[in-house]
């Protein structure tokens, strides 16, 4: 593996979103290279002050200065779409300062940050809209061997489905969405008159997924990685019991 495919992943490394081949290529690297062991360094680091340090103005160059310094590390192969760039040299200029990263890990975790911002949007955007309909399923089964076939055919991938009738959530269905500029799974759940979305997809390398929990507009999500899928719960359920759905998925 070389230096351009390790950063890519570095984060995802980090945060912990590989596994399997793709995991042990990426170590490898890492542990045999001292410029990328640097960044993953650097993002371990940060670690949870990045939300914090997200809204730090910067100086109005900074950004400036950071593309042009980036550019030259990269060997001026880095050409940024024009929407976006600005956006992200301007949080990365304010992760440097707070953090004291280096250019390139800056960089990549200010476009991780904002694709993490975009994802947010659409899982709420998604959660919102089936709401409106007149019931947020295409499939309903509380059964899961009903619910987990459906979807042959209909995704790429196998989402796992699991039925938490006896402990207080239970399964009504699933229904496909569109997410993060890919069709995705999401399995339904209730608690009580609540509606819980969890939207499911295989984890990749790079992927823009901080695990950990946020309110958006009156809604609890929450966000983690197991067994090499994201999860993504969204629920005006209040946020301990969210919790409690997430730690009765992953089996504690
Ligand atoms: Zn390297």
């Amino acid at each position: 593996m070389e230096c351009r495919e390790a950063r890519v992943a570095v984060s995802a490394l980090v945060d912990d979103e590989l596994s399997g081949e793709q995991k042990r290529l990426v170590e490898e690297h890492v542990a045999s290279c001292a410029a990328c062991s640097a960044i993953a360094e650097d993002y371990r680091r940060i670690g949870r002050s990045l939300k914090a340090a997200a809204f730090v103005r910067a100086p109005a160059d900074m950004g400036e200065r950071i593309r042009l310094q980036i550019a030259r590390e990269s060997g001026g192969d880095r050409s940024p779409a024009a929407s976006g760039w600005r956006t992200y040299a301007s949080q990365a200029a304010a992760l440097m300062l707070v953090a004291g990263l280096s250019a390139s890990a800056a960089w990549h975790l200010a476009t991780k940050r904002s694709a993490h911002n975009s994802l947010q949007g659409d899982i709420l955007s998604a959660h919102v809209r089936s709401l409106l309909q007149d019931r947020p399923t295409q499939i309903a089964s509380s059964d899961r061997h009903t619910v987990k076939p459906w979807f042959i055919g209909r995704l790429d991938y196998a989402p796992p489905v699991r039925d938490l009738t006896a402990e207080g959530f239970p399964l009504t269905g699933a229904r496909l969405d569109f997410v993060g500029d890919r069709r995705v799974a999401s399995i339904v759940y209730m608690r009580r008159q609540h509606v819980i979305n969890l939207f499911v997809w295989p984890a990749d390398a790079g992927a823009a997924v901080e695990p950990g929990s946020s309110a958006v507009k009156g809604y609890n999500a929450l966000t983690w990685t197991a067994d090499g899928v994201v999860h993504w719960a969204i629920s005006d359920l209040n946020l301990p019991e969210l919790t409690q759905f997430q730690s009765l998925l992953a089996g504690r």
